[in-house]
């Protein structure tokens, strides 16, 4: 039997299944990974698909397509969490890394876009840091 990993969004109404052998691992940093995200990157698995299934919330799963570019954005209606999606052909399992409850195991990881990674996200990557919040 494979192996599984489950995800959900954050409040918990949207859960998820998917074998946890990925292909890849891709940080895109282009500008509308950012703004789907909110953050300096995006961290999406590709998958495959037949290895993918929800548990529960799929009427919760909230679909965005954004006109111009073929790019998708899906998310719990409730919470806003980013979900799991299909890309355009169906040949992937799109999964938000972030979303998964343990450690993925994937074949390769790549930065991508990586020539419109901000100049806040570089200097990030360098900073001090702190096991939790910081002490000042
Ligand atoms: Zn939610
Ligand atoms: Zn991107």
């Amino acid at each position: 039997m494979a192996d599984m990993i489950t995800g959900s969004c954050l409040c918990g109404k949207v859960e998820f299944e998917v074998e946890n052998q990925f292909e890849d691992l891709f940080f895109c940093h282009c500008q509308q990974c950012r703004k789907i995200t909110g953050s300096a990157h995006a961290s999406n698995l590709f998958g495959d698909p037949d290895g993918f299934r929800w548990l529960k919330g799929e009427n919760d799963v909230t679909i965005f397509n954004y006109p111009d570019r073929q790019f998708t954005n899906v998310f719990c209606r409730h919470c806003g969490s980013g979900l799991p999606f299909l890309n355009s052909d169906g040949t992937k399992i799109i999964v938000p890394a972030g979303t998964l409850n343990s450690e993925p195991r994937f074949s390769r990881q790549s930065k991508i876009f990586h020539a419109e990674q901000t100049q806040w996200c570089r200097t990030g990557e360098q900073t001090r840091t702190f096991d939790g919040f910081p002490d000042d």
